[in-house]
């Protein structure tokens, strides 16, 4: 037996003293005080916060096939270092894609001794293998990704309206999540892309999404499919998205980091480290996303950590037509969110719904990950949110050490994780030698 003891503990939605007892890596129960008798070891946190391992459903890992851009060690080494103790990969941007049991297979040979976080995977889902889609759903996938536009990767092509049409039967008879990437092109985006950022987004205007959005919506409702809103940016659809929850058409949907903390109005000209896709728009959109968080409409955060090498950031020709689009984050997500969260008026007690407890749900762990109650994994983050740090390359453990947010101040420093109840980082360094995450299959 083990105790966690401290002042600062989330339970039941606030952080409260006491002390979580753990036993093989599951929490035995939560208790104001350790008995008389309590004879095991005690991990004193004193004021530090405990909140559950982040989950994070979003991360591009890129293994196997495009290893100079990430790795299951780099990544998930990363997630640890933060405080995420669970992540999902994309099924793109590997080579091959994540689109039938086969290369998922080929992706599961790949990841043994690799893990230091537990570790789910999306399945891909392209016009070529619909007829083969309800195997890869019962493969062990927790869900399905689709793009509603050229995702930049010839291997992983975009579905047409007609498309989705035959596939969101067969993802809803297994009743997982359908993740869409929602952009629809038309000739709006129409314009030059070059050095100013200013162009890139005119590139690629609110309406793509808006569109996507709401056709994603229309056959949500057709075929009674689950469907995942992925990296929402445009607040205009905002609208539609509450419309469609009050209808009660089962839809979630996300954001990330760089829309709840970047505004277009400052990004210079020649940054393609900002460039992603669909991309950060203005203060005012800004704003309004966090509005969304808020109230609700807004399902959870996720990194979308979606890294490349330098050389295809094009840092030195600085051309946003040019740059691969993504934004390398992973390993810094909650004092990201924290710190823009606590500027816009959200209480810390909100931060653990947001990146663990919905995040936990949505991949269909809600009863193990994601809380700190009796029976759950004994994941846990030990971090102070009113200590601040800047971000340096050199703390960085994901592979390619660019991100945007080099340099810039943050609050909330992360002391140690816990992973199924051993402590696997402390102050930023690794514990122990062996990398100790579970790939989780669904049964
Ligand atoms: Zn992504």
């Amino acid at each position: 037996m083990k105790a966690i003891v401290g002042n600062n503990i989330y339970v039941d939605d606030a952080f409260r003293p006491g002390a979580i007892l753990v036993e093989e890596g599951r929490i035995v129960e939560f208790v104001e005080k350790l008995p008389e008798n309590y004879a095991g070891q005690i991990d004193q946190v004193a004021d530090l916060y405990v909140m559950p391992g982040i989950v994070d459903t979003h991360v591009h890992i890129n293994e196997p096939g495009r290893t100079d851009w990430e790795g299951f060690e780099t990544a998930t080494k990363a997630a640890a270092a933060g405080g995420i103790t669970t992540v999902v990969d994309m099924p793109l941007n590997c080579l091959p894609v994540t689109t039938t049991v086969e290369n998922f297979q080929t992706k599961l040979r790949e990841v043994d001794g690799k893990l230091w976080v537990d570790t789910g995977f999306w399945g891909g889902v392209v016009p070529d293998s619909i007829d083969s889609l309800d195997e890869l759903l019962g493969s062990g996938v927790l869900g399905v990704k689709s793009f509603t536009i050229d995702s930049g990767i010839p291997e992983f092509p975009e579905m047409t309206k007609a498309d989705l049409e035959r596939a969101m039967p067969i993802v809803a008879r297994h009743q997982l999540p359908y993740l869409i990437h929602a952009e629809l092109e038309d000739k709006t985006g129409n314009v030059k892309i070059d050095k100013k950022y200013q162009s890139f987004l005119d590139s690629r205007p609110r309406s793509w999404e808006n569109n996507a959005i709401q056709m994603m919506l229309e056959l949500c409702k057709k075929n009674h499919c689950r469907t995942h809103i992925v990296h929402l940016s445009s607040s205009d659809a905002i609208e539609l998205i509450n419309e469609a929850k009050s209808e009660g058409l089962p839809l979630t949907v996300e954001t990330c980091p760089h829309y709840l903390t970047f505004h277009s109005e400052n990004i210079e000209d020649g940054k393609t480290l900002f460039k992603c896709c669909p991309p950060i728009r203005e203060k005012e959109n800004c704003e309004k996303l966090w509005q969304g968080i808020k109230d609700g409409s807004l399902d959870f955060i996720v990194s979308d950590h979606s890294p490349c090498t330098a050389g295809l950031k094009k840092l030195e020709q600085g051309d946003f037509g040019e740059a691969w689009g993504g934004i390398s984050s992973l390993q810094f997500s909650l004092p990201l969110v924290w710190t823009e969260a606590e500027q816009h008026g959200v209480n810390l007690n909100k931060l653990p719904k947001l990146l663990c407890q919905r995040t936990a749900e949505f991949i269909g762990l809600g009863d193990s990950k994601g809380r700190i109650q009796a029976g759950y994994d004994a994941d846990f983050v030990i971090w102070d949110p009113n200590e601040d740090f800047v971000i340096t390359a050199e703390m960085i453990q994901f592979k390619n050490k660019i991100t945007p947010y080099e340099g810039r101040r943050l609050k909330g420093v992360v002391y140690a994780t816990y992973l199924r109840g051993e402590k696997i980082v402390e102050k930023g360094q690794f514990t122990g030698p062996v990398a100790t995450g579970k790939k989780l299959l669904r049964k």
